[in-house]
């Protein structure tokens, strides 16, 4: 048996910190789930509510926090375009402050820290596929700079923190992930493709489609980040964790209507401005020190997101308040 850890999840009910929180549970750790709902539900971490290890607690993360804890996992911030563009301000204050309020915590009880970063640090990237050395080329001041510099300034102080304070910190940069419990109106490309095929709806490509992403089962990315919390102290990232296989956008509609059976048709939209126009990880880091890579293909990963798409009643969803 390993050792029992009391460990906090922020974004714990959001769609990666409840599976994430559900496997830690699993695992007999003392879980303790912090979370605002601004893009979650409770019915993400209901399951997990009767068990004797796991805590929920209602908690804006942009305010510090007084906790006894041994290992941090920072996930709290809205992940989807449509959402961190509803309130970009607040974006920004979440992965900045809450990045300073977590780091400080960490400081204060000796913790280990995870910072869930992001592919949208590398932009719209000029490197392809993208190696962790690559410095990225972010438009500062288009509308996904909220997310992408309140990410890149994150990973500043998790590196300032750790050089100056000795903190033991992890940078993960997180690919495009997938999969159940994802909010089915975040208005991500994979969300909105099953919503409509199930609905035989109009299936919405934004630009002419050529545009690519790699898309990682959110079974494996799990694995990949408990790997990298758990892994050799001397390696603290950044490293990528995303599933190499890359796909154009109508590559991916075509795929969804196969597997939906759906009548619907493919229409264009404009492109979002600053949209990136490909995207794939190069995974060599995790795989040599992490001993990590992906195993669920995107066929088989979307054909059980569409399964429980099927069982979902998405009138108990909403959109996301301030
Ligand atoms: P999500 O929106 O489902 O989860 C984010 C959670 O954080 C939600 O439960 C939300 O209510 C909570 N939250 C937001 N602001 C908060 C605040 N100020 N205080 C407390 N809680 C707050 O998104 P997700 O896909 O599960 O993403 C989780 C993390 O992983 C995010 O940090 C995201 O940037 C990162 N990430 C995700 C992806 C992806 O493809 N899913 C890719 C790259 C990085
Ligand atoms: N996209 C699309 N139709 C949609 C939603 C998104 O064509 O209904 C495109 C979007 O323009 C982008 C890609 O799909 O090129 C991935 O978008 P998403 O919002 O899922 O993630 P991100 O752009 O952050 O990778």
């Amino acid at each position: 048996m390993s050792l029992i850890k009391r460990i906090l999840v922020t974004g714990g009910a959001g769609f990666l910190g409840s599976h994430l929180c559900e496997r830690l549970v699993g695992e007999g750790h003392d879980v303790l789930c912090l979370d605002n709902f601004f893009t979650s539900q409770k019915s993400n971490v209901e399951p997990l509510l009767d068990s004797h290890n796991f805590e929920l607690i209602r908690h804006d993360i942009t305010q510090p926090i007084f906790l006894e804890v041994d290992e941090i996992y920072n996930f709290a911030c809205p992940a989807a375009p449509g959402h961190y563009q509803y309130n970009p301000i607040k974006t920004m204050k979440t992965s900045i402050l809450g990045a300073i309020h977590t780091l400080g915590l960490a400081k204060r009880c000796n913790a280990k820290v995870l910072q869930a970063s992001t592919s949208e640090v590398y932009g719209d990237p000029e490197v392809h596929p993208q190696v962790e050395s690559y410095r990225g080329c972010v438009n500062p001041i288009g509308t996904r700079a909220c997310y992408d510099e309140g990410k890149r300034a994150a990973e500043t102080l998790f590196c300032d923190y750790h050089r100056h304070n000795g903190v033991n910190v992890r940078l993960v940069r997180i690919f495009n992930t997938y999969g159940p419990r994802m909010h089915p109106y975040d208005g991500r490309v994979v969300s909105n493709f099953i919503r409509q095929a199930l609905a035989d709806e109009d299936i919405t490509i934004f630009g002419d489609g050529s545009q690519t992403r790699s898309f990682c089962y959110r079974d494996d990315l799990i694995e990949g980040i408990v790997r990298m919390m758990n892994g050799p102290n001397d390696f603290i990232g950044p490293v990528n964790v995303g599933n190499p296989g890359e796909f154009t956008i109508r590559e991916l509609a075509e795929l969804v209507i196969e597997l939906t059976g759906a009548k619907s048709k493919l229409i264009e939209m404009p492109l979002p401005a600053d949209d990136p126009t490909r995207r794939r990880p190069d995974i060599s880091l995790a795989k040599e020190k992490l001993g990590w890579e992906p195993e669920v293909s995107l066929r088989d990963g979307l054909a059980k997101t569409i399964e429980w798409f099927r069982s979902i009643d998405l009138s108990t969803y909403r959109p996301p308040t301030p």
